[in-house]
């Protein structure tokens, strides 16, 4: 009979991340932890990594994660007596093109405001850092002093001691075969050598995480792609303690080795999909054939960066594989399947992430959050579709491929398209329309008129799309538009206890006549925002929720996790069975009095309703709310429905100039007006009243709802920090993350920014100090350029919604 154990945590995976993670709930003071791993500690992906180590990435919080790594390994050693040969010898990026330059100046804005130091420096003392370097046709350079490497497979082994030392039981030799699960959560781990009953179970199993979610039905959208570094032959005289070196262009990173080496790394276009039929065999400190003719333009590169490379050897190629994901970004969190399940994993820069990466889990799995939103690290950000074949190893590719090549804001991707249209997709395609790609549907991001080709040219500046976007834009402020938002993820609310649900979960009153529309937050305890939506009420025991197009997941976790166990109340998704046309602009109303049967005037059709109405042959319920603040009605159409609608509107609005609308229209429209945007804007580090969003909170005319508690406190003492809106006269290069100074002083950063067509300014947001929010003047640097920002109060466009009444 096979062994039984219990404990209270259970971490599937001995890599660097699993290691951390067991480190850190220890230090947190958890007891009672069992680490298994299939074969020994550091031999799936972590033994074989280079060691480089960086801090900076796009996300505040990200980059606050990878600071506590390297608070971690500057401590480490002395903390565990194991050498991890921890070299803080800082990193240095260098631009070779003027593209690039800009993008190491957009970095360096960011550092500022993440608290990161980062100097932007010339091409001479680039060299000077790095002697090896030739600088011709370097640019300049970014070096930030606080990154460093290491050597992985001994971080690993001392974090591993380090969580010994505290109790935590690692047992090697032990892999993970299946799992039970009743009502929704694991009750017991089953391994090739006993069983065992972990409280909560942490998958921190790396590339093999995937197939072992499939078996627990958890979608795990991790895999793995092949990555080759080199290590040279020593180089005479190479200078000691050389920076990490990252040249982007070239597509390639350097760190310095043991005895005189050098190991030379890079992303190419086209690597290879490892294990996408299952990872074969055990692969246990396995490496993958070395593929020199993949290297090949990698090593061409390197020797145009450090033209000594190409007079010594190569003394080893090696070739792994490398974690990702299908977003290139790490899988982090709490399953949303299952009750008891963790998961961590997707870490293409594990080494660099593994400290903070594991203190953050610790958070998660301990608090129930982590201290930081790490909304884009968030395993609830996927759905089904990236976690398939089809989806996932094109992606991760592609991501792979970007590592390093520009990647401007708002690039589309261009593989795994096409896997969800609505209705109107052909019809608005030879209508010029230009689609991007959100949670695998094709949405529209602008519409390219005769004669333009419906192509999009980013960069950071000069896209090619704005012209036609401003037009969209104004159409909607002074016509009438149709805009595709089908992508919306719908869900019913179902059930007797359905008001008691819709009430414990919202901050506002949603006991409201059936008809009524409500604009509501969800918040956690500590009055975060966990989700941003509106809420229709269909009928006494039915609820219709509309969210983000990729938010679905995340939204839906958050209601069920909080819904009764008597099964009172239920929660369906009918994203699927609705399309959605935003019908918007002044003369929405003519257009939609010429096709629907009932009466939508002003008397009849208030703003903030909903009513069922018949457009030509269908039922279409109609939804007086919008996103881009002028009159207008969400219809959500019965899918086979969508085409007919769409046509009879057009039809009928011809006469008034109708015209086609996309997403980029619609974020210049959001911004003037003031509605916020949830993971930019509005994140569960911040609550209703700091995002001037009090007036949702009904704190008076309903009893208790999660939140309400911190809500109260948080209302009697006053805020702290306060959303706030700037705006600058001129056009400037804004896409969130740029820095806000006052006097010169880094005083916070924009959440999200961009364009007002109507305002004629550039309209941004972000969080200041309430001593400060009743200043005006402040500053915005972008791209390195300081920009005189003024700060406003309430919304820029229609600040009584006059326009919204209609
Ligand atoms: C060539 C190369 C160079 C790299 N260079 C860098 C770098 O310079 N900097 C950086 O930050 N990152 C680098 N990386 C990435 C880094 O290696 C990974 O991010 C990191 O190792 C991931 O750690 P992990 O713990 O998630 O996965 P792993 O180290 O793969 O750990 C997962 C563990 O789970 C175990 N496991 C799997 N299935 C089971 C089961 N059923 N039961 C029990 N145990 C199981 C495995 O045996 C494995 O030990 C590099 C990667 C490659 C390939």
């Amino acid at each position: 009979m096979s062994s039984r154990s219990q404990c209270s945590y259970l971490i599937i995976g001995g890599g660097i991340i699993g290691c951390s993670i067991a480190y850190h709930l220890a230090k947190a003071g958890a007891k009672d932890i069992v680490l298994l791993e299939k074969s020994g500690l550091t031999e799936g992906a972590t033994w074989h990594a280079a060691g480089l180590v960086g801090q900076l990435r796009s996300s505040r919080n990200t980059t606050r994660m990878l600071q506590r790594s390297v608070e971690l390994y500057g401590r480490l050693e002395a903390e565990t007596g194991q050498a991890i040969d921890w070299k803080q010898v800082g990193s240095l990026r260098l631009a070779c093109s003027p593209d690039r330059m800009l993008e190491v100046k957009r970095l360096a804005t960011m550092a500022r405001s993440f608290g990161l130091e980062m100097q932007v420096i010339g091409p001479k003392e680039a060299y000077d850092l790095f002697p090896l370097i030739d600088p011709k046709g370097v640019l300049g350079a970014a070096f930030i002093p606080s990154d460093g490497q290491v050597d992985p497979a001994s971080l690993c082994q001392a974090i591993a001691a380090g969580a010994r030392r505290q109790g935590v039981k690692i047992e090697q030799g032990r892999k993970v075969l299946d799992a039970t699960i009743v009502d929704g959560r694991i009750t017991e781990v089953i391994t090739d050598d006993g069983i065992y009953e972990g409280e909560t179970v942490v998958l921190a199993a790396g590339m093999w995480s995937r197939e072992l979610g499939r078996k627990l039905g958890v979608n795990v959208p991790a895999c793995a792609v092949e990555h080759q570094y080199l290590v040279t032959e020593p180089i005479p005289g190479i200078p000691a303690n050389l920076p990490t070196l990252r040249d982007p262009d070239r597509l390639v990173y350097y760190k310095q080795d043991a005895g005189g080496r050098l190991v030379i790394g890079g992303y190419e276009d086209d690597t290879v999909p490892f294990g996408e039929r299952g990872i074969p065999g055990e692969f246990a400190r396995q490496l993958l054939p070395e593929n020199f003719d993949r290297f090949e333009p990698l090593a061409a590169y390197a020797g145009q960066v450090t033209p000594v490379v190409n007079t010594v050897g190569v003394r080893q190629l090696i070739n792994g594989p490398i974690p990702y994901s299908a977003d290139g970004d790490f899988v982090m969190g709490k399953a949303p399947e299952l009750d008891n399940l963790f998961v961590a994993t997707g870490f293409l820069y594990g080494i660099a992430a593994g400290g903070g990466a594991g203190a953050i889990m610790a958070e998660w799995i301990l608090e129930g959050r982590p201290s930081l939103d790490l909304w884009p690290l968030d395993v609830r950000r996927f759905s089904f579709l990236n976690g398939t074949r089809a989806f996932m190893y094109p992606r991760a590719v592609e991501h792979y491929a970007h590592h390093y090549k520009l990647r401007y804001p708002g690039q589309e991707s261009e593989v795994a398209r096409g896997l969800r249209r609505s209705p109107l997709y052909e019809i608005l395609k030879a209508r010029g329309a230009v689609y991007g790609s959100k949670n695998g549907w094709e949405r529209p991001n602008w519409f390219a008129p005769e004669g333009v080709e419906p192509v999009d040219r980013p960069g950071f500046t000069g896209q090619n799309w704005k012209p036609y976007v401003a037009e969209e834009h104004r159409a909607v402020r002074e016509g009438v538009a149709l805009i595709d938002q089908s992508s919306f993820s719908k869900f019913e609310l179902r059930g007797p206890g359905a008001l008691a649900a819709i009430q414990r979960l919202a901050v506002s009153n949603m006991d409201k006549p059936v008809g009524s529309v409500i604009y509501t937050q969800l918040c956690n305890e500590r009055g975060g925002i966990e989700a941003d939506l509106t809420v229709t009420r269909l009928a006494a025991e039915r609820f219709y929720v509309v969210t983000g197009s990729g938010f679905g997941v995340h939204d839906a976790h958050w209601i069920e996790s909080h819904l009764p166990k008597d099964g009172s109340a239920f929660l369906i998704e009918v994203t699927s069975g609705k399309a959605v046309i935003n019908l918007c602009g002044p003369k929405a109303r003519a257009v939609l009095a010429a096709v629907a049967e009932e009466d939508v005037s002003i008397e009849s059709f208030p703003l903030a309703t909903a009513r069922q109405v018949t457009i030509g042959a269908a039922p279409v319920l109609a939804i007086r709310i919008g996103y881009v603040g002028e009159l207008g009605w969400e219809l959500h159409i019965p899918t086979e429905f969508g085409a007919h609608v769409y046509e009879t509107l057009r039809t009928a609005g011809e006469a008034q100039g109708i015209r086609d609308v996309g997403y980029r229209a619609i974020e210049s429209l959001r911004l003037e007006k003031g509605y916020l945007y949830w993971s930019a804007d509005v994140t569960p580090d911040y609550t209703p009243y700091e995002a001037g969003l009090g007036f949702r909170v009904h704190l008076k005319s309903k009893g208790d709802f999660i939140g309400r508690a911190a809500l109260e406190q948080q209302k009697a003492e006053g805020i702290a920090r306060r959303l706030c809106t700037f705006t600058v006269d001129e056009a400037m290069p804004v896409f969130g993350g740029e820095t806000i100074l006052k006097d010169g002083r880094v005083i916070g950063l924009v959440c999200s920014a961009g364009f007002g067509t109507t305002v004629g300014k550039t309209v941004l947001y972000g969080y200041l100090p309430v001593d400060l929010t009743r200043e005006s003047d402040f500053d915005i640097e972008a791209f390195g350029e300081r920009y005189g920002a003024r700060r406003v109060e309430g919304p820029l466009y229609d600040p009584r919604n006059e326009r919204l009444k209609g």
